[in-house]
């Protein structure tokens, strides 16, 4: 209870200050967000790891870097080795640098789409996964069992959402950063698929919080309904402008939603470039 006090208490004080002073993006934190469940990670970068009766399962490593820092971050909480690293998705933001954990015989798993992406964008730093998954699975080791949830194409196409059996914690990477617009405009994000994974997410009652990718440590459900919404209202501002006969340029430069989004972070910064992103959806069916 003391626990989800403090978690609403920070997620207030950001709300209310996070578009007003900077935040520190670097210090790299670890936070118990249920028994044996680890949010690791700073603002810029964030991971789960769980440690179990028979050794540790961790997600993105996100650089050779940020890897060794949760491998000293793991071995303060337990002397279990890590047995298998999860990547979340594709992009190189979360996966690479995990080599640390290969070196001591961790397995390699991910969404079994993630691998022609691997494969058409090669890079040093990933170790490639040892096995993929298809769909849902439960990845069981000792006591604990992490479930990888697949919602199919929304933000690329190799997505896996995560959740230890038994508590109502989620791993959503970049599907939704907490209070944050996000970065909106990539284009292998497709956006009515993405809506539709967030609707299925938040009809699903076995959850009141979630870890992101980026972001606070661990933000209640509320912050993903407030992702849902803003997406909801910018899709139907650009649509709305389209069948008022605004041109991109024209949309690019009046875009504007209520207030209350207005205040999420990065909202200055993509605004314009989610409303591109949003427009292209709607005039060239991708
Ligand atoms: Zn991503």
């Amino acid at each position: 209870m003391t626990r989800r006090i403090l978690v609403a208490l920070g997620v207030f004080f950001l709300a209310s200050h996070a578009s007003a002073q900077s935040l520190d993006l670097f210090t790299k934190t670890t936070t118990e967000v249920a028994p044996g469940v680890y949010s690791y990670g700073a603002f810029s970068a964030r991971s789960l790891f769980v440690v179990t009766s028979d050794g540790v399962i961790t997600t993105d490593p996100v650089s050779a870097k940020n890897a060794a820092d949760m491998r000293a971050a793991i071995a303060e909480v337990t002397d279990q080795p890590v047995k298998y690293v999860v990547y979340s998705h594709q992009h190189w933001d979360h996966v690479l640098g995990g080599q640390i954990f290969k070196d001591e015989g961790a397995t390699f798993i991910s969404h079994e789409k993630c691998i022609p992406h691997f494969a058409r964008h090669p890079n040093d730093e990933l170790v490639m996964p040892d096995q993929t998954v298809t769909g849902d699975h439960d990845l069981t080791l000792g006591d604990k069992t992490l479930k990888l949830m697949y919602f199919g194409h929304n933000h690329g196409d190799c997505m896996l959402v995560m959740q230890v059996d038994g508590t109502d914690v989620l791993y959503i990477n970049d599907l939704v950063t907490p209070y944050s617009v996000g970065l909106g405009f990539m284009p292998d994000y497709d956006p009515g698929e993405w809506l539709r994974t967030l609707l299925e997410l938040e009809a699903r009652d076995d959850w009141t919080q979630f870890i992101g990718g980026h972001g606070i440590p661990v933000a209640p459900k509320d912050a993903m309904v407030q992702r849902r919404r803003y997406m909801e209202a910018l899709m139907a501002a650009v649509r709305d402008g389209i069948e008022s006969g605004q041109r991109l340029e024209e949309l690019y430069d009046t875009i504007e939603l209520a207030e209350e989004f207005r205040e999420m972070r990065g909202y200055k910064t993509h605004i314009r470039r989610g409303a591109e992103r949003i427009y292209h959806y709607y005039t060239m069916g991708w």
